[in-house]
């Protein structure tokens, strides 16, 4: 019986990595509640990462999304510790002001 050779291993993301450069051990990062459209559009303002608006679940969701500091000042995205009392998160209730608050880099901070 012949065992199939792996000729090289597979491509994983580090542990606890960020989503736009996958440097690992990121600690920081920040909370997204609304629609799926929200989502995704946040998602993209925020980290630069386009997610498929498909492979979000329907539905008010409530997702944290690890973002390293580099990535963070890049996008002027406001970060916290995700294990802090202080994680900004972008609410799709303050829809009107999040877009430029994303890009102004403020959020607000009423993740508890
Ligand atoms: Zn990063």
């Amino acid at each position: 019986m012949s065992v199939p050779v792996m000729m090289s291993a597979p491509k994983l993301a580090p542990f606890e990595s960020c989503v736009a450069c996958f440097r690992g051990d990121t600690t920081t990062g920040f909370a997204i509640s609304g629609e799926p459209g929200f989502i995704v559009d946040t998602m993209r303002a925020s980290t630069g990462v386009v997610v498929n608006r498909a492979s979000v679940p329907s539905g008010q969701q409530h997702i944290t999304i690890r973002l390293c500091r580099k990535c963070a000042r890049l996008r002027g995205t406001r970060i916290g510790h995700l294990n802090g009392d202080s994680l900004p998160r972008y609410d799709s209730a303050d829809r009107v002001t999040m877009a430029g608050a994303i890009l102004g880099g403020r959020a607000s901070e009423r993740g508890r």
